[in-house]
This record gives C-alpha cells, structure tokens and sequence, in this order.
C-alpha cells in the first residue's frame, strides 16, 4: 500500500530535495506564470518617472528612472522568452529569483541614498522581497524558496548594517515615515524568516498533494494520470533529440483466477509483487506505470526492437519470480502478454500508441498468453 510519510524528517528532506521531473515540468508552468507578473508589473513601473515629472519633479530624477524601468523591461521580457521554453534551462528559476530580489534590494539601496527612512520604513519596495519568496512556491522546488529566503535575509541585513553604519541618527528620522530603528528593521527581517518558512509549508503541501495525485494506492507506481502528463514532455524530448519512445501495455494472464480461489486482498497483494518485481527489472529512462486494473505500462525509450527485448525479459523476470502470499503456500506463477509500439511508426501520441499496443495485446492473449508482439500479424 502507498504510504505517505508525515513530520518534520520529511518535510526537511522533501524541500532539500531536487524535484522529480513532473514536479520540475509543473514548475517550469510556474515560471512562466511568475516571468509573465514580472512582465507586466515591470510595465506598470513605467507609471513612476512619469509620475514623477507631471508631479514637478527634476528632469534628470524623470530619466534616470525611465532608463532604469526600461532596464527592467527589456530584462522581464528576455526572462520571459526563456521561461517559454518550458523547462528546458534547469537554472532559470534560480536566475529569475536572484534577480528578483537583488533588483529589490538594489532599488532600496537607492532609495537609501535619497532618504534612508523611505528605503527602510516605507512598504512599497520592501513588500517585493516577501512577493519574490511566496512566488517561488509555483516552481515547486523547496530548495529555491530557501535560497530566496536566505538571499533576502543577507542582502536586507546587509543593507541595514550599512544604512546604520553610514547615516546619522538624525537622517534616519522623517516626519512622514517614521524613524528607522533597530527594532523595526529586526521585525522586517523576522518577516522574510516567517514568509520563506510559509513559502516552504505551502510547496510540501503541493509536492505530497502532486504525489497523492499521481500516485497509484496499491503499488505506489505512478497511475494513468501521471503517465498523461509527463508522457507530453517525453514527447517532445524524443521529437527535438531525435530519440525513440515505446509503450509496452502489458495485461496479467488470468487474474481472475487469484481473486477466485486466493481471495481479492491476496489478489492486491499479487499486484503489489508483480509491480515490485517489475519495477526493480528498470534500467534508466523506462517508466512504469499502472494504468487500472492488472494492466501495466512500461514507457520504453528505445526503438520497437529493443523494445520488445526489454518486454520479453520483463516477461521472463515475473514468470521466474512466482508470488507467495504467505510463507509455506505453494508458490503462484504469474504471467502477462503485452503489445509493443513505438513512437512515431503505431502513433503520435500516447492514446495512439496505446491503441496500437492493445490490439497487439489482444492478439497476444488470442495466440495463447504469456508473450509479447511488436507486430500485427
Ligand atoms: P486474461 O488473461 O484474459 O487477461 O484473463 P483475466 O482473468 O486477467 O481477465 P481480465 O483481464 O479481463 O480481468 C482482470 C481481473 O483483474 C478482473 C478483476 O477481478 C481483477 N482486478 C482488477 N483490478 C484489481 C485490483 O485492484 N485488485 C484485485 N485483487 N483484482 C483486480
Ligand atoms: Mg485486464
Ligand atoms: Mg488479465
């Protein structure tokens, strides 16, 4: 049975740990939603020098953040072409958010310079910091909101040692914002602390509720879900490396059977051997996956020759492997016929692939069980 593990060990592990590739493909979705805000919001800012100069405001103060604004357009729309290509630059998140939050601390530094108050009391810029942390949630990657707490905690202290350090304690006071004292400034920092550990809570959240919903209860192998998903991007990794993908749909041969004479939960246990035997017969790059039922997918990323090889020593593996229920029963052999198809020849995605398999499946379980075929005879 699929077991969830819960408390503090796991959740430390699971933020540690560098996201599974649907994880990884759902957060390059993120990312693109996050590049698009970032587009958008760098526009809005264009809002600030005109502001400024309808508001009487020098010239060169109106230019200096007209260049700056453009700066951060042409900035969020090249972000924004990357983040389009979908995961395909593993180390665009980690740009993204490190621009985020220096950008931020470095407009605070700036305000700094005019009026240290505005940069270290005001709102305004200093809410972009807990913003950048909470949008790395949609990337789905734990170790990304930490870096990004951790990035805006340094350069936040950084920058208030240095405002400390460099102003006296009457340019730190301002009729309009306040005086900027040590006490304030800990409560801001506290705040990145409390929103980057939020930030964390809500991805180990996402992260165990992708993997409920990917997941199948019995064997724990991903389901039919899962396999719709991810097998898009195995797509369009076998089309743009020109690669080969197979599916290998596989039925167990006379399942009913177990039910009938072992009983259903020995019939469940039967599918949870079949799914482990299986499972550890994988070499790097194949899948497998229960689509319902006794019925089986192993994603294959080869040609339809090798293909088949690899489903016949499968075959070979669960027949030579019998399922004991318990200890001294006599040993039940369990077998399966499977159909082969390969990408591009028998589909052009996975519902045709499928197709194809299982009438190679059928015919297989017609010619008499326990095989496999690649053809249609
Ligand atoms: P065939 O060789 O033609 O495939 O024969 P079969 O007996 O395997 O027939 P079929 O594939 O049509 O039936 C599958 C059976 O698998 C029906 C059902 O009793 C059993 N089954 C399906 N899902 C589960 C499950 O989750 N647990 C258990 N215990 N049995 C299941
Ligand atoms: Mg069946
Ligand atoms: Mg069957």
């Amino acid at each position: 049975m699929l077991e969830l593990p819960t408390g503090f060990r796991d959740f430390r592990q699971r933020l540690l740990a560098r996201p599974d590739a649907l994880m990884l493909e759902l957060g390059a979705g993120g990312e693109l939603l996050v590049a698009q805000i970032r587009a958008w919001l760098s526009l809005a800012l264009l809002a600030l020098p005109l502001a400024n100069q309808l508001g009487g405001g020098a010239l060169w103060e109106s230019l200096a953040g007209l260049s700056a604004v453009t700066v951060a357009i042409v900035c969020s729309q090249l972000w924004l072409a990357l983040a389009r290509r979908r995961g395909r630059y593993g180390w665009l998140p980690w740009a993204t958010t490190t621009y985020d939050i220096s950008l931020t601390t470095l407009a605070l530094a700036g305000l700094a310079t005019q009026s240290p108050p505005i940069a270290l009391n005001s709102m305004v810029v200093w809410v972009l910091y807990p913003l950048s942390i909470a949008m790395t949630a949609l990337r789905n990657d734990g170790r990304l909101t930490l870096y990004a707490g951790a990035l805006a905690f340094g350069q936040y202290l950084l920058l208030v040692l240095l405002v400390f350090q460099l102003t006296t304690p009457e340019q730190r006071i301002s009729l309009e914002y306040g005086t900027v004292t040590v006490s304030n400034q800990v409560q801001r920092l506290v705040l990145v602390l409390l929103m980057t550990a939020l930030t964390a809570a809500i991805v180990y959240r996402m992260q165990r509720l992708v993997d409920l919903s990917g997941s199948d209860g019995l064997t724990g192998l991903p389901n039919r879900t899962w396999l719709v998903h991810r097998f898009q991007s195995l797509l369009e990794d076998a089309r743009r490396e020109a690669t080969s993908l197979s599916v290998c749909l596989l039925d167990l041969d006379y399942f009913k059977r177990v039910n009938d004479e072992a009983g259903h939960p020995a019939g469940d246990r039967a599918l949870h051997h079949v799914a482990q035997v299986l499972s550890e017969q994988l070499q790097p790059g194949e899948i497998l996956a229960r689509l319902g039922g006794e019925e089986f997918v192993v994603v294959l990323p080869h040609p339809l020759g090798h293909a088949w090889e690899r489903a016949e020593t499968l075959r070979r593996t669960l027949a030579a492997h019998p399922f004991v229920d318990e200890p001294g029963e006599p040993p039940r052999r369990l077998t399966f016929s499977a159909g082969v198809a390969c990408w591009p020849q028998d589909g052009s995605d996975l519902s045709g692939l499928l197709r194809r398999a299982d009438a190679r499946l059928r015919q297989a379980k017609r010619a008499g069980r326990n095989r496999c075929l690649a053809r249609d005879d």
